[in-house]
């Protein structure tokens, strides 16, 4: 994806008010990322463990969300991605749903989907990031980049319809 400004990612919160997409932990090495690599840009709040965040282009343009990053349970377990298909043991995935944006989201509803924790499903995708495990496949990395593409689309679509 192309870089982005802190400006640019704050301008794209679909899910929270104006006041708190000025205030959330936007990352501090934004020039650092591997904007090559990435299909999306997700990060951890550093100081706010429940709170994670995606920003992805999604046809009318950027669209963020605020998410918020379901408890560990502590049990052992094994469990996949939703966006990238990436098989974690551990707390490598987590539970993490998103309040619909407007007056769905008012009346307390959310989007929720099983995520890779660290939101680095790009890098498992491209070998950037071990995970241990990825299911065989017979499709090209441009076929898995597509798909998960496809599925944070559709996931930002659910947050804002
Ligand atoms: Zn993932």
């Amino acid at each position: 994806m192309q870089p982005l400004t802190e400006s640019a990612i704050r301008a794209s919160f679909v899910n929270c008010t104006k006041g708190e997409a000025k205030r959330l932990a936007v990352p501090k090495d934004l020039a650092e990322r591997p904007w090559g690599d990435l299909d999306f840009l997700g990060w951890r709040d550093g100081s706010a463990t429940e709170r994670a965040y995606l920003v992805a282009e999604s046809g009318a343009g950027l669209v963020g969300v605020a998410l918020r990053v379901a408890p560990q349970t502590g049990r052992v377990r094994r469990s996949m991605c939703s966006f990238c298909l990436t098989t974690h043991t551990g707390d490598g995935v987590s539970l993490m749903t998103a309040r619909k944006a407007g007056k769905d989201g008012r009346q307390g509803n959310s989007v929720g989907a099983y995520i890779c924790t660290d939101l680095a499903c790009s890098l498992y995708l491209r070998g950037k990031k071990n995970a241990g495990r990825r299911i065989d496949e017979s499709i090209t990395l441009a076929e898995k980049v597509e798909r998960t593409l496809a599925t944070v689309t559709a996931f930002l679509h659910k947050v804002v319809e």
